[in-house]
């Protein structure tokens, strides 16, 4: 494969930008990434002209693929050609906010910002203005974007920045805990239950590999902060409006959040955050209540556009049996080449959302019968229970750098582009086909 371009492409950048990309895990390609030129359906096109299968799909954002449907395509150029923002409000954002609420169930009010790391810093800022507490329990592994009260690393007892530029007292006030572990959320509110605003999780672990709840997990949640008092905020930048289709992973879990912060989708490929849930907490955001939120581009006329018209595509559609099958073909292939050729592997995903863990240790290969048929679901009576990772630190002490390394490089020679590194998950569009699904198994056949 030819990359002149993408290479000479990467030494100006480097020269003018920061690691020469705008996005750190864009860099995580080494010795350079690839620049991508344009999308094609289920494809994209490098700049030196090579075509890849493309299941990284913005890192979650393009449910639909790269070919816009003519109502989403017309929607965006409608809107941007009567002048793209205006500082003043407009029927589209009420449109967009009147959908989400009739299908999230969970959400009465919305406020729309910019960036799923916009949603989750008002989130939190919300919470503790309307519970007047100030501490955050959050997953070890969970991602909740690039802000302050969650960049932190640790444990409860010693929470600590996982960034330089945060000070050590913004991290005091945040307590991480392995996902899928009640026993250290009972300790985190046995101790602290008084000063706890809320409690924010992914319904998936979607940045850490993909690590699916374990049964009544989600549910504990719930009755624990309810007992305190807390608030439970789910954070479904990634699984909104792609697991559980338009209700979302809290329609799939059937757990009722008190606040939802959304991102991604629900701006159908143009920068979006939302923070929807209870109206008599969502109104405490000013004007109408006193925790401060503002934003020059929030609610912008474009982004309403494409979110409302993907979402009413979907409505209308059947995107989600479309994208959910080809999941579900992907994950059934890769459990089978796996148990074939690494069976100490884990396949991990739902939905349209897939992954395979580098996970180091597993019982031999002729279990496949019993074990979870389409990606993980942490099932106690499957032979691979005790196996698959529960939680973040299951998935660091997979085999990261044979993933990074050499597995990577050798799925994109053969033309199909993964995330970039363990830890991001992968998706199905709307634009995939059967056919880019056994290309990519075949592919896996090989580097596996
Ligand atoms: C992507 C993501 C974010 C951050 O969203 P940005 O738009 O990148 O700021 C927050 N939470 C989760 C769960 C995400 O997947």
């Amino acid at each position: 494969m030819n990359d002149d371009n993408s290479r000479e492409l990467y030494d100006r950048a480097l020269s003018v930008m920061p690691g020469g990309v705008n996005s750190a895990v864009r860099a995580a390609i080494e010795p350079y990434p690839f620049f991508v030129q344009k999308g094609d359906g289920g494809h994209v096109i490098d700049a030196d002209g090579n075509r890849y299968v493309d299941w990284v799909m913005g890192l979650g954002p393009l449910l639909l693929g790269h070919d816009l449907p003519d109502p989403v395509q017309a929607g965006i150029q409608q809107r941007a050609s009567e002048g793209p923002m205006y500082g003043a409000p407009t029927e589209i954002e009420v449109d967009l906010a009147e959908f989400v609420v009739r299908h999230v169930p969970s959400v009465e009010k919305i406020r729309f910002v910019n960036s799923g790391t916009e949603a989750t810093t008002s989130a939190v800022r919300l919470a503790r203005g309307y519970t007047g507490r100030n501490k955050i329990v959050v997953n070890q592994g969970g991602y909740h974007g690039a802000q302050e009260s969650t960049l932190v690393e640790g444990d409860h007892e010693n929470p600590a920045p996982s960034s330089a530029g945060v000070p050590q007292a913004f991290a005091e006030h945040t307590l991480p805990v392995p996902f899928n572990d009640e026993e250290a959320v009972r300790e985190v509110f046995e101790e602290h239950g008084d000063d706890i605003a809320a409690v924010m999780t992914e319904p998936i672990l979607g940045n850490y590999g993909i690590v699916h709840p374990e049964e009544g997990y989600h549910e504990f949640l719930r009755e624990i902060t309810d007992e305190h008092g807390s608030l439970l905020i789910f954070d479904e930048v990634i699984t909104g409006f792609r697991v559980g289709g338009l209700g979302c992973a809290q329609s799939e879990f059937g757990v009722t959040p008190d606040l939802t912060t959304f991102g991604k989708i629900v701006g159908g490929g143009f920068p979006v955050g939302a923070i929807g849930g209870r109206a008599e907490i969502v109104e405490q955001f000013t004007p109408s209540g006193d925790v401060f939120q503002a934003g020059t581009f929030s609610g912008h006329p474009v982004t309403m556009a494409a979110g409302l018209e993907t979402l009413k595509f979907a409505a209308e559609n059947d995107v989600y049996d479309h994208v959910n099958e080809l999941g579900d073909r992907l994950r059934r292939g890769l459990t089978e080449i796996v148990a074939d050729q690494a069976p100490q592997y884990t396949v991990t995903g739902t939905d349209s959302m897939f992954k395979v863990i580098f996970t180091r240790d597993g019982p031999g290969a002729n279990s496949l019968e019993e074990q979870c048929p389409a990606g993980c679901r942490q099932d106690p009576t499957c032979p691979r229970y005790d196996y698959c990772p529960k939680n973040a630190g299951d998935v660091k002490n997979a085999d990261t750098d044979r993933w990074r390394r050499i597995f990577w490089g050798q799925m994109k020679e053969q033309g199909v582009f993964l995330s970039q590194n363990q830890f991001e998950c992968q998706f199905v569009s709307y634009a995939h086909t059967e056919e880019d699904v056994e290309e990519t198994l075949e592919a896996y056949k090989e580097a596996l």
